[in-house]
């Protein structure tokens, strides 16, 4: 067993993280153990610490959008070797024989247990044993993935702790941008510029979006950055004139934003037969809207969940490629530090990096 320290949780009740000793098995297999350097902050290492969505299991170490590197091989290990820097983001494992796994979408795994979350354990629980599965988030020391599930940053890249929110932020945005097949007469709004939405930004500039509206509630804070960023139009969804101003005139909307909203106004702003893809959101809309408002321009609303491991490859290519790499804040790995980021996170009072609040240097 590996000796490993991490920060969480160890009950529910705790309401601060702190430092916690926890042991990982051996590499065993195709896995590879890897030392971990740099890892995000998201919105959802909160949801799972505060278990909003009843699937925490505990002692709960979150972190899932990690750069590392390589310091130990299972036996059958092919890809890697010591020394290899790759990534690592939500995913970790999934059943690879169901019909999504067999189409490449291990993120929408159908296995009886569903997939496998790096900083979790089975997303879906079907029986009590899969339930008791914990597998330790990337804030600790070292994580033991399948090399499958890994992905390989290229010699040579350099800030990787801007290359680790990518994981998360980047290919969760990545596969419904990608399936949009944006290109210079696509209208395009993104809601909220927070980690993914600054990502989503600058990746659908360039795609070649004609013309991108960022959606936001603080525009006097966001709207130089999201014109800086690439943003043809800032529009204050707060206030109803503005959304009045664009209705009918889009063709899609990504929403990036993980806490409840309301989708109808945003959906008076959708084209006929456009289509709103909701990634972020893991629970209930603000309210109950009326269907009506989807049959009477044919609109088609989509909802989105990380991505492949495939679409996490290609994310981080186009990043690299375009020079597309997140605002992050370095915090280091010390407790103090990682409560008072989490707690700047829950007010909202980090720039960019609202679902990114910082990077733990491990
Ligand atoms: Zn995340
Ligand atoms: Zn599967």
């Amino acid at each position: 067993m590996i000796e490993t320290q991490g920060f969480g949780s160890s009950t529910p009740s705790q309401k601060t993280i702190s430092p916690l000793t926890f042991s990982r098995q051996e590499p065993q297999g195709t896995e590879l153990q890897i030392e971990i350097l740099y890892c995000g902050l998201c919105h959802s290492d909160v949801e799972l610490l505060a278990n909003n969505w009843s699937t925490t299991k505990y002692p709960c170490i979150p972190g899932h959008e990690a750069v590392g590197r390589v310091t130990a091989l299972g036996p059958d290990v092919t890809q890697y070797k010591p020394g290899d820097i790759v990534g690592i983001g939500t995913l970790m494992d999934s059943c690879l024989s169901c019909s999504a796994c067999g189409e490449g979408f291990e993120n929408l795994c159908e296995g009886p247990n569903g997939a496998m979350m790096l900083h979790g354990g089975f997303l879906t629980p079907g029986d009590a044993e899969a339930a008791k599965v914990n597998t330790f988030g990337a804030w600790s020391g070292s994580v033991v993935v399948k090399e499958r599930f890994v992905i390989r940053i290229p010699e040579g890249t350099g800030e990787l702790e801007r290359v680790a929110p990518v994981f998360c932020a980047g290919t969760d945005t990545w596969g419904p941008l990608r399936r949009l097949q944006l290109d210079g007469r696509s209208r395009l709004g993104i809601i909220g510029l927070g980690g993914p939405g600054h990502l989503a930004l600058q990746m659908a500039k360039k795609m070649g979006t004609g013309h991108i509206v960022v959606f936001t509630t603080h525009p006097e804070e966001k709207r130089e950055a999201a014109l800086c960023f690439g943003a043809d139009e800032v529009v204050d969804s707060n206030d109803p004139a503005a959304m009045k101003g664009l209705h009918r005139s889009l063709n899609y909307i990504l929403s990036t934003v993980p806490v409840p909203f309301d989708p109808t106004p945003y959906l008076r702003t959708l084209r006929r037969r456009g289509t709103m893809t909701v990634m972020a959101l893991l629970g209930p809309y603000k309210n109950l809207f009326n269907n009506f408002e989807l049959a009477v321009a044919g609109l088609n609303l989509r909802g989105s969940m990380i991505g492949s491991i495939q679409e996490t490859r290609e994310s981080l290519a186009f990043c690299l490629e375009h020079g597309i790499l997140p605002e992050v804040e370095v915090i280091e790995a010390e407790a103090g530090a990682i409560n008072n980021a989490i707690k700047r996170l829950k007010v909202a009072d980090v720039r960019f990096r609202i679902h990114q609040g910082g990077i733990v240097e491990l």
